[in-house]
């Protein structure tokens, strides 16, 4: 599944958060595929899509899309100083799809504030200062590497090095890899780098339980124009409120305490939204009456490949795809009704799928 890593300074709310995802989260025992350690927690993809298909096939299960949230503990002011910043911390945060970066913007004397008051954007760059400096140890240590092979006058080297430099100097200048810009060549040698500034950013707004249907207070501004400017996702949330929903298991007592705060869906349901949009993925389902499942893809991505989600050999072996967007099937009422209405297409291999086609794969074995 998708990954994304929570960091945040300090007392910003990062441990309410991720107890709410805990909670809420869906039982490890449905993704034998993955395993789980203590700072992970499992979130489903609200998707009503999902709820519709399974009242219309009935079918013995229905699986919904999770995105695995990595509770990034050890990243504080200096982190980097010293002994560096722990293996451990940067095997999580290497691995992560997305980074969620947890921002206190709630007032509360109770709650010390690492620099004496909040600060929301101060407190942005002090994280993002670590990350980028954790990125320019590992650039260095790559550009000792690189100066070996540079000896035989390899082209890919003289290229990688030339990238080298220049990361180097974006990150003196305190850029992030995501700020920075690159021909599709130089892009390429970035990706393969793995370093963090280059991943996708979602800002928390941790406010205040009084703020959390009110319009954006000064604070939040100052998180929604940080990232306007580069470029990532804001969502606001009050994470003791998050604590709170996921406490309640049943859905109606749910829906009636959202509505008491003028909520249409919790925090997390768009949280986890957010991270499918800046990560640029989409859904499409498939429907047969031992499950309905929701199957997580990028944009773009061609049938067979999309079958290659479910299994290498369903990609291997393409023949076609029967698909039938999710508004036509349901307009049809049922998937043989779409049959025979003509709204079930067949797709070869370069069909693009779209959000919320229902799919029926063909293929050898
Ligand atoms: P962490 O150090 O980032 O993991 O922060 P914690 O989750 O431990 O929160 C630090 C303190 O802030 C705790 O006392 C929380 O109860 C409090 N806190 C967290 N979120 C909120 C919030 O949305 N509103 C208020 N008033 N307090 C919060």
């Amino acid at each position: 599944p998708v990954q994304a890593g929570i960091v945040g300074l300090p007392n910003v709310g990062k441990s309410t958060l991720f107890n709410a995802i805990t909670k809420a989260g869906a039982e490890a025992a449905n993704y034998p595929f993955c395993t789980i350690e203590p700072n992970v927690g499992m979130v489903e993809v609200p998707d009503r899509r999902m709820d519709k298909l399974a009242e219309m096939v009935k079918p013995n299960r229905t699986v919904p899309a999770v995105v695995r949230f990595v509770d990034i503990a050890g990243l504080v002011r200096g982190a980097s100083k010293g002994e560096g910043l722990g293996n451990k911390f940067l095997s999580h945060i290497r691995e992560v799809d997305a980074i969620i970066h947890v921002v206190r913007c709630f007032e509360d004397p109770d709650v010390t504030h690492v620099d004496g008051q909040v600060g929301p954007s101060r407190d942005i760059d002090t994280i993002e200062l670590e990350l980028i400096l954790a990125d320019l140890e590992a650039v260095e240590r790559r550009m000792d590497r690189v100066q070996k092979m540079l000896k035989s006058q390899d082209k890919a080297a003289l290229a990688e090095m030339a990238v080298l430099k220049k990361l180097k100097a974006g990150f003196e200048d305190t850029q992030p890899v995501r700020s920075m810009e690159w021909s599709p060549e130089e892009a390429e040698i970035v990706k393969s780098l793995f370093l963090i500034t280059a991943k996708p950013v979602l800002y928390v707004a941790n406010v205040d339980e009084a703020d959390v249907a009110a319009p954006d207070n000064a604070r939040v501004q100052e998180v929604r124009e940080r990232a306007k400017r580069e470029g990532a996702g804001v969502v606001v949330i009050c994470a003791k409120i998050e604590a709170e929903i996921a406490e309640l298991t049943d859905d109606e007592e749910r829906r009636m305490f959202l509505e008491e705060l003028g909520l249409e869906e919790s925090g997390l349901d768009r949280l986890v939204r957010e991270t499918y949009t800046l990560l640029g993925l989409i859904t499409y389902f498939t429907a047969g009456v031992q499950e309905v499942r929701a199957w997580t893809i990028l944009q773009g991505t061609k049938a067979p490949q999309a079958a290659g989600v479910i299994h290498t050999d369903f990609e291997r072996g393409f023949i076609r795809a029967e698909v039938t967007g999710y508004d036509d099937l349901i307009a049809a009422g049922s998937q043989v009704a779409a049959r025979e209405k003509g709204v079930q297409r067949l797709e070869g291999k370069e069909y693009v799928m779209r959000d919320g086609d229902v799919v029926h794969f063909r293929f050898n074995v």
